[in-house]
């Protein structure tokens, strides 16, 4: 899912330099800057929550259940949004074939309901802290 993020990322930046709108790259206008500094700062939330939850299962932590349904939500969720918002930077052409966008789209999406649904991981997440 991250994996699949951080490629829209990257071809979000090259495409919004390269595309001219009203006489300038589309990189130029604040709205796209802030769109793409999102983007970033939401992938290395869930890439460093991602290995905080590696590393508590690796090392057997008693919170590691919780930890790793909190990754696998927020890292799915952001995947997801993440591409949506590439597509929306590259307009009409990222629902295109031409481009790879619209295959992240559906690719990323699903991880939100495999391997257990986000909504049954807020509810692990919730029944360890009610728990404690
Ligand atoms: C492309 C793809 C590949 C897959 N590959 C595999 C595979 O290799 N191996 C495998 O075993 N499975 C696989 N699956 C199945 C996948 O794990 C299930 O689709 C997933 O766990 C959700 O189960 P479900 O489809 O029965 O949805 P349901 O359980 O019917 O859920 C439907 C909706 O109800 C919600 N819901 C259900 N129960 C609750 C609850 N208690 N509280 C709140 N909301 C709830 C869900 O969050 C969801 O929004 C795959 C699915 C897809 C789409």
């Amino acid at each position: 899912s991250l994996g699949g993020a951080q490629r829209c990322l990257d071809e979000a930046v090259n495409y919004t330099k390269e595309r001219k709108q009203f006489g300038k790259a589309i990189s130029d206008f604040q709205n796209t800057q802030f769109m793409l500094a999102d983007m970033a700062t939401d992938l290395e939330a869930s890439r460093a929550l991602l290995y905080l939850a590696a590393a508590k299962v690796t090392e057997g932590a008693p919170d590691k259940t919780k930890f790793a349904a909190m990754a696998k939500r927020l890292a799915t969720d952001n995947g997801s949004k993440i591409v949506n918002d590439a597509l929306q930077l590259f307009g009409g052409y990222g629902y295109l074939q031409d481009y790879p966008i619209e295959r992240f789209w559906r690719d990323l999406r699903v991880h939100s309901i495999l391997e257990g649904t986000n909504q049954v991981m807020r509810m692990i997440v919730s029944r360890e802290m009610l728990r404690q």
